[in-house]
């Protein structure tokens, strides 16, 4: 019975819908050993680091996650980081098949004057920080402005924005990070300007998230009815389903009755960054009205940018406009690539499912004969890894952790605390 080899490299949930696809894809005469290599202490990707900690729901996927990871046929390398303790080399030598499942790790830039002054920043860097990821935690976040700006009309800008302009207490019964929490608790920001370049009918929030902005029970959410009524316009008779429904949902928060609670979320539309300006920090945010001359500004010291992400580089992997150069999910021989760091960052984690589950199905089309040329714990280069087994022994410890605080874990923050509560 032939039995291939195949190394995922990332463990999120498109590397996670990878593995289930090869499981799935599995029968008598085609066997799989699926080895998933990810460079954090801990695996989940976004699950973990990147999906905001109010919205535990969308979390409950790593149930499945777990499922795949306890198949007999799967083993996890954690603390393996790419490159420096494995090479791409050696991983297309000893596998038949690898799959890279990165994600899109860095954050788009405007391209705008100012851009680099203390106090600008992409989401890239605060939502990690807010998430524990241990590269971030040190991360210097002064929240001492009364105004926050942040720019892009996607559900990452209002994620981030929703963290800003929360009352801080709510946070206690979410797993976001300790310091995150102590910092919003001392955070002077009572204003956080959401700014979109174009109209209401071209965000790129979607319903379920705007639907849920009025329920929030300690901030203010402001939107425009006119910015809302002049796209319903705009959008004509017959606008597109999800158009539709954001419209709706947007004409809901506009019209909804004033509240004065201490913190305010607001909705700016057609207003294109144009500088960044401060006197080493930043001080306010130039804007031109979409489609005139005019121009106005904010007043801010915080500009939080959630425009799009791009794709980090693997060395030995091609790479272009922010995703690894493909086909279909083919990168080059026994090379294969899923996921965000595919197709781009778009779409919801479960979008992973289908598009990793085609690539698989190509991948088992490309088998040749099973190379059997050893295992991978004889080329990596330390033996600190984290495997599945170290990795429940973190996941008990962190949601142990929680449960008396009445949150769903109290995450680890730092390496070598990970490490110590692997066990390794
Ligand atoms: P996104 O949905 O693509 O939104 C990016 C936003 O940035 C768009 O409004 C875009 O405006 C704007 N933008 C791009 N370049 C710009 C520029 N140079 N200047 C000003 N604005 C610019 O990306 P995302 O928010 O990062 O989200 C990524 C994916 O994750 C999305 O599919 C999202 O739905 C998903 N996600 C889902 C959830 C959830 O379900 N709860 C939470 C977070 C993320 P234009 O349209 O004008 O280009």
């Amino acid at each position: 019975m032939p039995q291939y080899k195949v190394a995922i490299v990332g463990a999120g949930p498109a590397g996670y819908f990878a593995a289930m696809a090869l499981q799935n894809l599995q029968t008598e005469e085609l066997q799989f050993s699926i080895d998933m290599i990810e460079c954090l202490p801990t695996p989940w990707g976004l699950v973990r680091s990147g999906v905001a900690p109010d919205h535990p729901k969308i979390k409950t996927v790593s149930k499945v996650f777990e499922k795949v990871a306890n198949e007999p046929n799967f083993r996890l390398f954690a603390n393996v980081e790419l490159g420096s303790d494995i090479t791409i080399e050696q991983l297309k030598e000893k596998y038949d098949a690898v799959v890279i499942a990165t994600g899109t790790a860095l954050g788009k830039k405007l391209g705008i004057p100012g851009e680099e002054l203390v106090g600008s920043m992409s989401a890239a860097t605060f939502v990690p920080w807010y998430n524990s990821h241990p590269d971030f935690k040190d991360e210097n976040i002064d929240l001492s402005c009364d105004t926050a700006v942040v720019i892009g009309a996607g559900n990452v800008a209002m994620d981030v924005a929703r963290m800003l302009a929360l009352e801080p207490t709510e946070l206690d019964p979410t797993d976001t990070a300790d310091h995150a929490i102590d910092a919003f608790k001392k955070s002077a920001v009572r204003t956080v300007v959401i700014s979109a370049r174009r109209g209401p009918e071209h965000a790129a929030f979607t319903a379920p998230e705007l639907r849920d902005l009025p329920k929030l029970e300690h901030t203010n959410v402001v939107m425009d009815k006119g910015d809302v009524q002049a796209a319903i316009v705009r959008a004509g008779d017959a606008p597109e389903k999800e158009v539709k429904s954001n419209l709706d949902a947007m004409l809901l928060i506009s019209e909804k009755e004033a509240t004065h609670h201490e913190r305010t979320m607001k909705f700016q539309f057609l207003a294109t960054p144009k500088e960044i300006k401060g006197n080493g920090s930043v001080e306010e945010v130039v804007f031109q009205k979409t489609g005139s001359e005019e121009t106005f500004s904010i007043k801010c010291g915080l500009v939080i940018t959630a425009i799009g992400y791009e794709a980090a580089l693997l060395q030995g992997i091609p790479y272009e406009k922010g995703k690894v150069v493909n086909t279909d999910g083919r990168v080059s021989e026994n090379i294969y690539v899923v996921g965000w760091a595919k197709r781009g960052p778009s779409g919801v984690i479960g979008t992973n499912k289908s598009d990793a589950a085609d690539v698989m199905k190509l991948l088992v089309e490309d088998l040749k004969d099973p190379k059997n040329s050893g295992d991978v714990t004889d080329v990596i280069t330390h033996n600190k890894v984290v495997t599945q087994k170290h990795w429940e022994a973190i996941n008990e410890a962190e949601v142990a952790a929680g449960e008396p605080l009445g949150k769903p874990r109290r995450k680890a923050v730092d390496r070598t605390e990970l490490l110590r509560m692997s066990g390794i």
